[in-house]
């Protein structure tokens, strides 16, 4: 680069980044909403009622005047296009509103965050059931019949979309298509200190200590999960299980009305079985998928399961003694670690010193600029401007590596990395405002990602510090910024994770491997007192505890995934019974007899329920719409494409540029706008399979 294109493009960078018309500056706007926190109930209200269904409908009243001028001669741009926009406008003020309630220190703010949230839920799903609409984009489409790419796309995604929601159907049929939705009950379960022996001092020093001198925990992942895995006393392990487990009991009534109601529901739209209804939409297409596929990866695991369950018993009890005859499921997590740590003697606290926050994270984030040839350039972080919502919060501008001008501008991302009172308590990456392409077809809408994290603070003896596990989650949810920030596409209903939900997690799954490659590994670390790398034999170990147990873990995952397509294939609730039966209650045993059908050594179940389980099952209703939307075997099922993409195409090379620049251009670029099996078989050069996963999994059977 000349020395004026250099000066050029470092004047573009550090003083005016590219912003779009509105969208940007709408956020900063909100931003600066977040800072300023007298005027904040003012200002959020004066959005919410800019968001609210008074506002939005005026443009799809335009659609239909439009239409109406052309006496039914509607062109694509009028009804596709027009929603487009309409759409666009939703996904960009609406994601910055939603945010507030993870991240301000405002509790009004938070509150109305969250009020903008319902209030856009409730629009989205009154504009969903607009059969005007829906008559328009059939109209549009009859007579645009010579689409392709994006907008085909869009066009047959609005119209499947309205006939899923039943718009298709003679009107009375659609009334009935009301479905009950399910409670979420919070729960809470107090210990006395002694009872949570083992447990880490920083995740004890969290739980709310009450007047009678218990502490007080939730069944939240960051309360519980902790509890599970360190608690001494099995007492105490079990009770928080069977808290656990039934704190959503509440759902048990509707259980079965809510399996009937999807049954009609599925008839009524003429699916053969709520199961066909639900893969539609995603990549397995049908529910004979899911079964084939479950069946497949669980006849191949067992004999890893096989291996697995003489483990942990075992070593139950040499810790309790010889009367630990039983090995519980509350017992699962706590073994667990502790066979890792006498196993591979490999403890989380001696990783941790070297895996400083502050080295890690550069780090990571050099990795992905030299892998996907971008650059970070750290922006202002002014409270008072409003540039964030809180002053440990880093913004960057995203570039293209070696860009000359504004072209090569990629977009905005935000890092909020550390807890605080009121935050969101785990991590995940917010796509704040979509990349998409303006209504002049020109002009580009940048996208704003922001990761929230909660990554360990600074002691007064030593710095922040990560564990294996946290590296893991930085890494995975890095890519989902990287997904929202270089999808190239036209439309923000296709911008970068808003794939088919079974795919969303794949890259992240893809580009994780990475922590476990020695040479990253050793890349990443530094330890904090003497800077030097994890050894090879940490590295050894770490990488050895990946697959530990990992039989029993996967055959459980696929356990729920059968359970699940089980109760939503079935056309009658007469299967419930019969189940009930041929199991002895399969809801209570569902981990405990899974197991059974490992087979012997003993007649012994490697994992029993306890009499808590009754209420398992309702944890399956904790979403409104029920597990099989988000898929449970989704989570095998999505490992299976990203140890295929990563070992056809990076594991030679897993910082390879040539192949970070393929899996930009195969998989991150065109985000939804096209069919997912697509761009992996671009990707591959070839239709996937699941090779590459079943020999991780069984090759570490072998070790
Ligand atoms: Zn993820």
């Amino acid at each position: 680069m000349n020395t004026v294109a250099h000066i050029a493009v470092q004047h573009v960078r550090l003083s005016s980044p590219p912003r779009t018309r509105t969208c940007n500056a709408n956020l900063a706007a909100l931003f600066a909403v977040g800072s300023r926190c007298g005027q904040v109930a003012v200002h959020c209200r004066r959005f919410l009622l800019f968001s609210s269904p008074a506002i939005f409908p005026i443009h799809e009243c335009d659609i239909l005047r439009r239409q109406q001028r052309r006496h039914l001669d509607s062109t694509f741009s009028d009804v596709f296009g027009a929603l487009a926009e309409t759409e666009s406008a939703i996904f960009a003020r609406g994601e910055p509103l939603t945010f507030y309630q993870n991240v301000s220190t405002n509790s009004a703010l938070r509150d109305a965050s969250a009020a903008a949230e319902v209030a856009l839920k409730e629009y989205g799903i009154e504009r969903e059931m607009r059969i005007d609409l829906f008559d328009a984009a059939k109209d549009a489409r009859a007579s645009a019949n010579t689409l392709s790419g994006e907008d085909e796309r869009l066009a047959d995604k609005i119209l499947l979309e309205g006939k899923r929601a039943g718009l298709d159907l003679p009107e009375e049929q659609r009334k009935e298509l009301e479905s009950k939705n399910c409670n979420e009950e919070k729960g809470k379960i107090a210990f006395t200190p002694e009872e949570l022996e083992g447990i880490p001092a920083d995740v004890v020093s969290g739980y709310a200590k009450r007047d009678d001198g218990k502490l007080e925990l939730t069944f939240k992942t960051p309360d519980v999960m902790p509890l599970f895995r360190y608690a001494k006393n099995p007492d105490t392990r079990r009770r928080a299980w069977e808290g656990y487990e039934s704190h959503v009991a509440i759902n048990a009534a509707v259980f079965e009305t809510v399996l009937a109601t999807r049954r009609k529901i599925a008839a009524l739209l003429k699916y053969d079985t709520w199961a066909d209804y639900i893969t539609e939409v995603k990549m397995v297409k049908t529910a004979q998928g899911v079964h084939d596929f479950i069946a497949d990866v669980e006849s191949k695991l067992l004999p890893v399961g096989k291996r697995d369950r003489k483990q942990l018993p075992a070593l139950k009890q040499k810790e309790e003694g010889a009367d630990a005859s039983e090995f519980y499921v509350w017992d699962w997590y706590y073994y667990d670690r502790l066979y890792v740590e006498r196993t591979l003697d490999l403890a989380d606290a001696l990783v941790k010193e070297y895996l400083p926050v502050q080295e890690v994270v550069p780090t990571i984030m050099n990795v992905y600029e030299s892998m996907l040839g971008v650059e970070f350039v750290p922006l202002s972080n002014d409270v008072e401007k409003g540039d964030i919502w809180h002053p440990e919060v880093q913004r960057f501008a995203v570039w293209e590596a070696g860009a000359t001008d504004a072209s090569g501008f990629v977009g905005y991302t935000y890092l909020d990395l550390y807890p605080r009172e009121g935050k969101y308590s785990h991590a995940a990456v917010w796509p704040l405002v979509p990349g998409f392409v303006l209504a002049d077809g020109k002009t580009r809408n940048y996208p704003v990602t922001a990761m929230v994290a909660n990554l360990a603070k600074p002691t007064p003896d030593r710095p922040a510090l990560m564990t294996h596990d946290n590296v893991v989650t930085f890494f995975h949810e890095m890519g989902h910024v990287f997904h929202g920030l270089l999808s190239r596409t036209k439309y923000a209903r296709f911008r970068g994770t808003s794939v088919a939900r079974n795919f969303v997690e794949v890259p992240s799954q893809m580009l994780e491997n990475r922590c476990w490659v020695p040479s990253v590994l050793a890349k990443m670390s530094s330890h904090y007192k003497t800077k030097e790398p994890l050894s090879p034999e940490l590295i050894d170990k770490i990488i050895k505890s990946r697959y530990v147990n990992i039989g029993m873990f996967m055959l459980r995952q696929l356990f729920f995934g059968k359970y699940d397509i089980t109760v939503h294939t079935s056309k009658s609730a007469s299967f419930l019974p019969a189940i009930h039966t041929s199991h002895n209650d399969l809801f209570s045993c569902r981990v405990g007899r899974l197991y059974e059908t490992l087979g012997p050594p003993s007649r012994r179940n490697l994992a029993r329920q306890g009499a808590s389980s009754r209420h398992a099952r309702t944890r399956f209703l904790r979403a409104p719409n029920g597990r099989l939307r988000r898929g449970i075997y989704g989570y095998a099922y999505s490992l299976v494409f990203a140890a295929d993409m990563y070992r056809a195409v990076f594991a030679k090379d897993p910082l390879s540029p040539e192949a970070g620049w393929l899996y930009r251009k195969q998989i991150l670029g065109p985000g939804g706008s096209r069919d997912e099996m697509d761009s992996l078989k671009a990707f591959l050069g070839r239709p996937p399979n699941s090779e590459a996963f079943l020999e991780q999994l069984l090759g570490s059977a072998s070790q």
